[in-house]
């Protein structure tokens, strides 16, 4: 959003917004439909959200409601957008894009602990394995190139893997959020981000991302032990050239 304030030009020209999953660091309705409103009073063509059934839906709540006093109540003038939900494994074609969404292995809780307090003790055992909603990581091709966008997720689902198997990735942006931490779930570490690079050969191509602050030691530090796995570091404001 801050981008955009800076650069009003450039909302004429965004066609498409493409959500993972609706987490707030990464989806606010708010955020979407204001972009919206600038973009119809810049072009005449509305902008086209793409996303999970979970997106969609809350994106369409947000368009179709407001807060009056306490109460949810029906808004009458929603701005003009065009919500298209995306189905795993289903390729779209947003020209000069195709968009192969795979799903991520986040906003799913392993364990008991994460929904019950450690204190109560469960009359069994197993995991929890309780999926929240399809994240999506992303495999986009434009011009012979391939770009696996792999934010969120954790060590991929076998699915996942098999089809990132197939390809030729030119980039990855992989998730590093815990730096040199065990991660929770959902997420991955440097040491697991690298163990991915090697399995899927992915020397020279990879980019560690959504890094968690609280977690993740200072850039230079960061970047010099992820450089000796052939992993470069994202940073605000990076720009590649594939
Ligand atoms: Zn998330
Ligand atoms: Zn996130």
């Amino acid at each position: 959003m801050l981008f955009f304030q800076k650069h009003p030009v450039l909302v004429s020209r965004l066609k498409y917004i493409l959500i993972t999953h609706s987490h707030l660091d990464h989806f606010l309705p708010l955020v979407v439909a204001t972009l919206a409103e600038q973009k119809l009073k810049a072009s005449s063509e509305p902008l086209e959200l793409l996303g999970n059934h979970t997106v969609i839906s809350a994106m369409r709540f947000y368009l179709e409601h407001q807060l009056v006093e306490g109460r949810v109540v029906s808004k009458e003038n929603k701005p003009r957008i065009k919500l298209t939900q995306l189905e795993p494994f289903k390729l779209t074609k947003l020209a000069p894009f195709e968009i192969l969404p795979l799903p991520a292995n986040h906003a799913i809780d392993y364990s008991w602990e994460s929904i019950y307090p450690e204190e109560v003790k469960l009359p069994f055992g197993g995991n929890l394995l309780l999926k929240r909603e399809d994240a999506f990581n992303y495999l986009i091709a434009f011009n012979q190139q391939k770009v696996f966008y792999g934010l969120d997720s954790a060590w991929p689902l076998p699915q996942t893997m098999a089809v990132l198997k197939e390809q030729q990735l030119d980039l990855a942006v992989l998730d590093a959020t815990f730096g040199f931490e065990d991660p929770l779930p959902g997420h991955m570490n440097f040491e697991i981000v690298a163990q991915l690079v090697d399995e899927l050969c992915l020397e020279d191509k990879a980019i560690a991302s959504h890094l968690g602050l609280h977690w993740v030691p200072p850039h230079s530090q960061s970047e010099s032990w992820l450089a000796k796995r052939k992993i470069k570091l994202a940073y605000d404001g990076m720009s590649l050239s594939i």
